[in-house]
């Protein structure tokens, strides 16, 4: 039997911006998620990718002097490149741009049409560039953008119609049922006020097409007519895996629904609105979960480019290095909520947790193995085990069920503290049992194997959970305790049970996994 579908997304990024701090949020914990449910043995697929089509994108290439197209080649390798240096293990990279996407949504919209879904009327309204968003005359105040706050067009022109009006009661049956199933499809659900109220509010039907640029993909009905950007961008969920190629129906078949789509919470209505509805339109399923994490803010203001905040994930990366990168974002910042960063709390968590607790209790260990047993796994215990041995198994035996509880829930900051108790006991194993003192005497020794054996092993079982958020510090430790590839788990939970540490392995000292950093004045 196959392993169970695991499929997960980011939001396509727009090309029209680099990676800045806020899309490698998303990037990472969608990425942490997708190693962890690799770990627990789900076939895992995970998507991202970039939205390469628009007017804005047209106006940029224009103004670069540069073809649209030849515009997206340029700026999508800067994408891959932030990815790979965050160690991304992303399974797919869709662009918009590529064949296999226009055909799906080509199909997508015969199938709407064919339905009898779609309709050619006038639009008429006010038009955001920056934003690829249109607004009534009430939502636009002094001819500005009630989002970004930047000058709106006026739009007048034939577009086809999307009866999104229809789907009113639908919608709001689809939220209620899931919720009613403890499966609720907007999380966390404290989002879901929102879009409730948007949709008892009466949806309006939804222009689909634009005709004065040709930058998308066109409509295979109603010549001239592109699809608007925002639909566009939100087909490439079912294209990227096959939808409208009958060759890849089976794959389509197996991946589809999906169980996450990672967005921000500003891209919230487009997701829990306007995406089940064209699913519904369509015949096909609804995702399992929309997961709306919040804005990362820097002295309460969301973090982004054009508010001045200079720190890009390279220029931390360069810093800090990829894996306590992706530990503090998950670990400081709330996901689902709004969270504060800071440098100041940036060089707190790295010393304290990463420093201090977790790489000087690897350092000690490591230290010792090699210092009293010539760098090998002693024997483990056979004696009764102490009060302090019982703690720290207890811990070790308690992990991986509290963390599969905070991860199916996506609460990494739980899911690390998890891992962290069981650290911290491990620190406090060493102080009680202090191992200096035991090699003192020849009648202590075999407890000091039994120490040293126990507090390796509580490392060998830390390092798997805190693998899915910082991958390369997890490898390099199970590579020093002379264990496999801590990536080819594949039954987390198997492998944390206690006692599998092999006596006889090589330990290796290595150098400092978090070398303590000196805040700059
Ligand atoms: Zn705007």
């Amino acid at each position: 039997m196959s392993a169970e579908s695991f499929y997960l997304t980011t939001p396509i990024y727009y090309v029209n911006s680099v990676p800045h701090l806020g899309t490698a949020y998303t990037t990472v914990a969608a990425d942490a998620l997708a190693r962890y449910r690799r770990m627990t043995g789900s076939d895992v697929h995970y998507l991202t990718g970039l939205d390469e089509h628009g007017q804005k994108v047209a106006q940029a290439a224009e103004e670069a002097g540069v073809s649209p197209q030849e515009w997206c080649d340029s700026i999508a390798p800067r994408f891959v490149e932030a990815w790979e240096m965050l160690g991304i293990t992303n399974d797919d990279f869709i662009r918009t741009t590529e064949e296999r996407h226009k055909r799906g949504v080509q199909a997508f919209w015969q199938a709407l049409h064919d339905a009898g879904y779609l309709y050619q009327g006038h639009y008429e309204g006010w038009y955001c560039v920056p934003c690829e968003t249109y607004f009534t005359t009430e939502q636009v105040n002094a001819h500005e953008c009630p989002s970004c706050g930047r000058g709106v067009e006026f739009i007048r022109e034939d577009n086809w119609f999307f009866k999104l009006s229809e789907f009113g009661d639908r919608l709001l049956e689809l939220y209620e049922t899931r919720s009613a199933e403890g499966r609720p499809f907007i999380r966390p659900e404290t989002r879901s006020n929102e879009v409730l109220s948007f949709v008892k509010g009466g949806l309006k039907d939804l222009s689909i097409s634009r005709t004065t640029f040709t930058w998308g993909v066109p409509l295979p009905f109603g010549e001239g007519h592109v699809t608007y950007v925002w639909i566009d961008a939100l087909l490439n969920y079912i294209t990227a895996i096959g939808y409208g190629d009958p060759e890849k129906a089976e794959e389509f078949a197996r991946r589809w629904p999906a169980q996450y789509h990672f967005v921000g919470k500003d891209i919230i209505r487009f997701h829990c609105v306007i995406w089940p509805a064209m699913l519904m339109a369509a015949g096909l399923e609804v995702p399992e979960c929309v997961y709306a994490h919040g804005f990362l803010l820097t002295k309460g203001e969301k973090m982004s480019k054009s508010k001045g905040n200079a720190q890009t994930p390279a220029s931390l990366v360069e810093r800090f290095g990829v894996d306590a990168y992706r530990y503090y974002f998950l670990r400081d910042v709330r996901f689902g909520e709004d969270g504060s960063i800071s440098m100041e709390s940036m060089v707190q968590r790295y010393n304290g947790d990463l420093a201090n607790d977790w790489g000087n209790l690897c350092s000690r260990l490591f230290n010792m193995t090699e210092k009293y047993f010539e760098g090998v796994v002693p024997a483990p215990p056979t004696g009764a085990p102490t009060d302090a041995d019982t703690s720290l198994r207890g811990f070790a035996d308690a992990l991986p069920g509290a963390y599969e509880t905070a991860m199916a829930r996506l609460d990494y900051g739980t899911a690390l503290e998890a891992a962290w108790d069981l650290i911290k006991d491990a620190n406090r194993y060493i102080e009680s049992e202090a191992p200096w003192n035991l090699a003192k005497a020849e009648e202590t020794l075999p407890r000091l194997a039994a120490v040293i054996y126990n507090a390796l092993e509580a490392v060998r079982v830390a390092a798997l959970f805190c693998a899915p958020v910082m991958p390369g510090t997890s490898a390099e430790v199970w590579n020093r305790l002379g264990l496999g590839n801590i990536h080819a788990v594949t039954d987390i939970s198997a492998a944390a049970s206690w006692g599998q540490l092999p006596a006889g392995n090589a330990v290796s000292k290595g150098d400092p996994l978090f070398p303590r950093i000196y805040e700059e004045s």
